[in-house]
């Protein structure tokens, strides 16, 4: 009895995935208004900035999120409820000008710690899809280690958070790791981060 064989596959080699080269970020002048996006992803960190012209298509409740991630940070925080959780938002949309502000007075105060801050126009704070969370107690580094830390760095890509600044990936990244900060990105795309060990331009191919 001979095997099956599926398809006429023995002249030609299976289809491998080609590595997705990006385009290059070409934005220049008033183009920097619109953010460099990638396979339909907003990309915004030190090498992909915007102007104080760019806002939130569809800034929604109280953080000023972008209606996308503010549907899915309820419905996360609903999630995390259920199992026992508190999710409390510390930090939602920014505009250019308090990021801007909030960036000068840490140069100024902690210049040891700035590769925690975002410069204005590398902040994805500015675009409404990045949210800082905690549990209302415990903030910085300690957070990872809270129930609410614990609970958002397994189950946020179920809802479309990436953990966007994950440890160890400052080299990538251009920011320290940051256990609070999750970004919307979508649930398809989400999903192939579990683990949060990948980083948005490790995905893309931009790193
Ligand atoms: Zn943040």
């Amino acid at each position: 009895m001979t095997a099956p064989s599926p398809t006429p596959s023995a002249t030609t080699a299976s289809p491998k995935p080609t590595p997705t080269k990006p385009p290059k970020d070409t934005r220049k002048g008033s183009q920097l208004a619109k953010p460099y996006t990638v396979n339909g992803i907003i990309v915004v960190s030190k090498k992909h900035r915007i102007t104080a012209a760019y806002r939130p298509p569809h800034p929604t409740g109280p953080y000023g999120l972008d209606a996308p991630a503010a549907a899915a940070l309820t419905k996360m925080t609903a999630a995390a409820k259920a199992d026992g959780v508190r999710i409390r938002v510390h930090s939602g949309y920014r505009n250019w000008a308090t990021q801007n502000a909030s960036y000068q007075k840490a140069l100024r105060n902690y210049p040891q710690n700035i590769s925690f801050y975002a410069p204005a126009g590398a902040s994805e704070h500015q675009t409404g899809l990045a949210v800082d969370l905690w549990d209302g107690v415990t903030w910085s580094l300690p957070m990872a280690n809270t129930a609410t830390g614990k609970w958002l760095f397994k189950n946020a890509h179920r809802f479309g958070f990436v953990l966007r600044y994950p440890n160890g990936k400052t080299k990538i990244t251009g920011y320290h790791y940051e256990p609070w900060h999750y970004r919307y990105i979508g649930k398809t795309d989400a999903m192939k981060f579990k683990g949060n060990s990948l980083t948005l331009e490790e995905y893309l191919h931009l790193a």
